[in-house]
């Protein structure tokens, strides 16, 4: 292997640690203590995983952390006089509605009726308007791109890739979108590409900085990438593995480590990479909400 592992568990510690060490100050400055609240409908496993997950860091940063679990059969009028109460409410800066929601319920109207203020999803068309004109100061930015930044910002040693190519394979608003147009912001010459895309391995092979945010197991592949590229893996794919027993899984990404690791400069595994960012970037934006709240500059990462 010739590629520099980006180790996303270490950088991870390394923002909640600046997080922690932020929230302890703005508390002993103002008496001012970051809250966020996250709201699950139904029992769907994985999110359960999660929304679990996410309390617990909070509290670890010292952040008032409240958890609302619903009933599967909850109405939509129901959440939505939830997050308005929640936002109504000065102790929550930070508002994140588990998706999926279960079908009865429209995600779009959910995540719109949320304060952009409080949106710590970044996904609220305010802070998506925000990112996509550059406003990013005062936007809050979806935290698995957010994270994806940080880390090519730990590999290349620099957030300005002025002269540099990237190209960012999947345009999903959670991902594709907004990790273009933060790379945009950061002065690359940016590529989005698609399932419709003509050529993929031909074009991944121009990027200095590719991410693979497709859904497909590892399909990226070694020849796909450019000698020295910083490559970021946001897939996160379960595969059976059967060599470690009969109906056993494993994660992969979108990209074939093994393979990409020989040709890039600096490359994230799964798991282990991107995977670990988005919790700490959500503690990073709830952060900001109460430091905006307070008139106090949050700490960069
Ligand atoms: P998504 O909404 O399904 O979008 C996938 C994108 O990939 C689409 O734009 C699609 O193109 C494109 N695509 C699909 N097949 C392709 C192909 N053969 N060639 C080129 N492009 C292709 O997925 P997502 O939500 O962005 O998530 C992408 C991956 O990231 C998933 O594995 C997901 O689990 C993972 N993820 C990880 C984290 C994390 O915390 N690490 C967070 C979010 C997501 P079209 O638009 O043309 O259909």
């Amino acid at each position: 292997m010739t590629a520099m592992v980006i180790d996303g568990a270490a950088v991870a510690d390394k923002v909640v640690a600046k997080v922690k060490e932020a929230t302890a100050e703005l508390t002993g400055k103002t008496g001012l203590v970051p809250g966020i609240a996250v709201v699950i409908v139904g029992e769907d496993p994985a999110s359960q995983v999660y929304v679990r997950s996410k309390g617990k860091k909070a509290e670890e940063c010292g952040f008032k952390s409240v958890t609302h679990r619903l009933d599967e059969s909850t109405s939509q009028e129901d959440l939505l006089a939830l997050v308005n109460e929640l936002n109504a409410d000065d102790t929550i800066h930070g508002i994140l509605v588990q998706l999926p929601l279960p079908d009865h319920i429209d995600e779009a109207s959910v995540i719109q009726a949320i304060d952009p203020d409080k949106d710590v999803d970044g996904f609220h068309f305010i802070n998506v308007g925000k990112l996509g004109t550059g406003e990013i100061a005062s936007a809050f930015v979806p935290c698995t791109p957010a994270g994806s930044m940080v880390l090519i910002k730990e590999a290349l040693g620099t957030g300005d890739y002025s002269g540099l190519s990237a190209v960012v394979v999947g345009r999903s608003n959670i991902v594709g979108k907004p990790m273009a147009n933060l790379l945009l912001a950061s002065n690359a010459t940016v590529t989005i590409a698609h399932s419709r895309t003509k050529d993929l391995p031909g074009l991944c092979r121009t990027a200095d900085i590719l991410i693979a945010a497709v859904g497909r197991p590892e399909m990226v592949k070694g020849d796909w990438v450019k000698p020295g590229a910083c490559v970021i893996d946001v897939g996160i794919n379960r595969i059976p593995a059967p060599e470690k027993g009969e109906g056993k899984t494993r994660l992969v990404g979108d990209v074939a480590f093994e393979e990409a690791a020989q040709v890039a400069g600096s490359i994230t595994p799964v798991p282990g990479g991107v995977g670990k960012m988005t919790i700490a970037m959500l503690m990073a934006n709830t952060l900001a909400s109460a430091c905006r709240d307070a008139g106090v500059e949050p700490p960069k990462y």
